[in-house]
């Protein structure tokens, strides 16, 4: 976020976003929340950006719900063997294949979701630190994408600038 852009510092940021994104004309979104052209065309330019981020953040976000399902599986699995392993060998070898197919898929898609944060380096700086709580911000009407913009920003390595 630059710290002079009206446009961001505008509580209404989110609806005007929304209509940038949907490419309404300047002049309309202007009129509405009582902004100047050029501070939503100056907006429009960093704009992309926090949208990007939001996307990726969204894309954890269903990753994360992925691996709650795939626990859920390995959950029940559990549960099948554990009934089966007495009295009905075939079921309970069933279940221990279901297992292990639950398990290599854990795997993978654990390390994928590594991958996608542990080789970041963080440089702490005071943009940074205003980068993200602007992504913050953005991200409050959707509370499960800022769960996970949280949950991966924690998976940097953080070196101090
Ligand atoms: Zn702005």
């Amino acid at each position: 976020m630059s710290r002079d852009c009206h446009t961001c510092r505008h509580q209404e940021l989110e609806a005007i976003n929304m209509m940038l994104l949907a490419k309404r004309p300047l002049r309309e979104v202007a009129d509405k929340f009582e902004l100047s052209v050029s501070s939503l065309h100056r907006h429009s330019k960093h704009l992309p950006d926090n949208l990007v981020m939001a996307t990726r953040a969204k894309e954890v976000a269903s990753a994360d719900s992925v691996l709650s399902k795939i626990m859920e599986i390995d959950r029940r699995a559990d549960e099948i063997f554990e009934r089966a392993k007495e009295g009905n060998p075939g079921l309970a070898l069933k279940a221990l294949k279901e297992l292990r197919e639950v398990t290599s898929l854990y795997a993978k898609l654990t390390g994928e979701l590594q991958s996608g944060t542990v080789h970041n380096t963080l440089v702490i700086t005071p943009e940074w630190v205003s980068m993200r709580s602007l992504m913050l911000a953005a991200l409050e009407p959707y509370p499960e994408a800022r769960k996970a913009l949280v949950a991966a920003l924690g998976g940097f390595d953080i070196v101090q600038g």
